[in-house]
């Protein structure tokens, strides 16, 4: 309402001032023109010469008619000032002090507005025809009251559209509000419910507007929240149940070597090699768990060094050759040109092993990884390439996610974790690069890591 009043109310004024300009202007304009056709007549009348008493009557008349017809007072002057016709007939004979009669007298034809009142004056000389001298002057005087008058209607008039339109504007703005507004409240209780712990929240999207985008967005959101919260449900079930495996086998392994007596030390040595791998699964949960705890933390320190991606790549696929061995799949590295690049070499290890291990464990037998590192001037791209059984597109979204692995049954006979990928993907992000994933069923899997040469601060 404000922001349309005082805008409204400024153009208001200004028309006010426009107007009262424009019409004494052109008043006053009008009333010079006329003391100059009363001064002609006057000329041409001869009236200021005749001592005819009856040609002095008829132009009285005369100037009473024009005084009428224009409504103002005409008055005219000698060359001394003493007023010879006036058309309220009061000051005849008498002598004037009047300042621009005066100088109108002396020579200059003028108008003014008298200052305090509503009243113009217009002043011409008479100048004689033959000596042009100037023998005699004319006033006319006029109220503009009736100017005033109807500029005071027009004002009423603005004020009243002025106020109109603020209230419009008001009632308007009032109304869209509220109807902008009956949504975001309901998201607000939407996500109050949300913060309770509610977290299955969906509001219905109407229309196109940008309250749908928000609600649109908002349903994401939650959508994510349920989903994170089922896959921390997942993952502690995980846990649970991961440990709880091999514990189980130890426990029977261990029991039944401690109720039987007398057993033939093969057999205890079996056993207690399978309490070892056992324990050596454990050991690899808990290691990853313990990894990804680590870059999860928020004061995570990572030790940054220039390092020769080359030889960090050759490194890795030195030590897993013996794991690719047992499926006869080979493992092919093509480094494209050198890279230097500021990482954290054991974390950035880790990361890559678990890609070349994955390609290696979800890999057909006589399959084939390869590894290309190449790099432009601001990155570092490592890709990954395996032929193996690939990973569906509906799964991509979610193989990063902790503990997620697309067939249980199978990843356990496969040692996984479930982990790897999350601890990839963590690593990647602190070093402010990206992963990307291409893959079709059956047809294995590419993962591209692009890793920044130099950190931006
Ligand atoms: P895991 O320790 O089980 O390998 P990851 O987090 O590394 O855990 O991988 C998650 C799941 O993604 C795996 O269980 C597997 O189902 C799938 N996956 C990962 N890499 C590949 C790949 N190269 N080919 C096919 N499936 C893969």
């Amino acid at each position: 309402m404000i922001i349309s009043f005082f805008p409204l109310m400024l153009f208001s004024l200004g028309i006010y001032n426009t107007l009262e300009k424009h019409y004494i202007q052109d008043r006053t304009a009008d009333l010079q023109r006329q003391a100059n056709i009363i001064a002609g007549n006057i000329i041409s009348s001869g009236y200021l010469k005749s001592i005819n008493l009856e040609q002095k009557k008829v132009f009285s008349d005369e100037i009473q008619q024009k005084s009428k017809e224009i409504g103002a007072r005409i008055m005219v002057f000698d060359a001394k000032g003493i007023v010879l016709n006036d058309s309220n007939k009061v000051d005849v004979g008498k002598m004037t002090l009047q300042k621009e009669v005066i100088t109108a007298l002396e020579g200059t034809n003028a108008t003014y507005l008298l200052p305090g009142s509503n009243i113009i004056h217009a002043v011409v000389s008479i100048k004689d025809d033959k000596t042009h001298g100037i023998i005699a002057a004319v006033m006319i005087s006029a109220s503009i009251e009736d100017i005033y008058i109807s500029l005071r209607s027009v004002q009423k008039q603005l004020y009243v559209l002025v106020i109109l339109t603020t209230l419009v504007v008001g009632f308007f703005s009032f109304y869209v509000s509220g109807v902008l507004i009956r949504p975001l409240k309901e998201l607000v209780k939407v996500i109050q419910k949300v913060t309770e712990g509610h977290l299955d929240q969906q509001i219905p999207v109407r229309g196109k507007d940008e309250i749908a985008d928000l609600t649109m967005a908002f349903n994401h959101m939650s959508e994510r929240l349920l989903e994170v919260d089922r896959s921390r449900e997942e993952f502690v079930a995980n846990v649970s149940h991961e440990l709880k495996t091999p514990l189980s086998s130890i426990k029977v392994l261990s029991e039944s070597l401690l109720l039987q007596e007398d057993l033939p030390v093969e057999l205890y040595q079996e056993f207690l090699e399978d309490i070892t791998s056992e324990v050596d699964r454990q050991t690899a949960i808990i290691n990853d768990l313990l990894a990804l705890v680590k870059i999860d933390g928020k004061n995570m320190e990572l030790s940054f060094n220039e390092t020769y991606l080359n030889t960090l790549i050759e490194d890795i696929l030195k030590r897993l050759h013996p794991l690719a061995m047992q499926k006869n799949i080979e493992l092919i590295y093509e480094s494209r040109r050198d890279v230097y690049a500021k990482v954290d070499e054991i974390k950035l290890t880790l990361a890559i092993s678990n890609l070349v291990e994955n390609g290696i464990k979800y890999n057909n037998e006589n399959g084939t990884v390869s590894v290309i590192l190449d790099a432009d001037h601001q990155n570092a791209f490592i890709t990954i390439q395996d032929t193996g059984i690939g990973i569906p597109e509906e799964e991509q979204k979610k193989i990063f996610d902790r503990f997620y692995r697309i067939d249980k049954t199978r990843d356990r006979a496969t040692g996984g974790t479930g982990l790897g990928l999350a601890i990839t993907q963590r690593t990647v992000l602190l070093h402010q690069g990206s992963i990307r994933l291409t893959s079709k069923e059956g047809e294995g899997c590419t993962f591209i890591l692009r890793i920044p040469l130099h950190l931006s601060s």
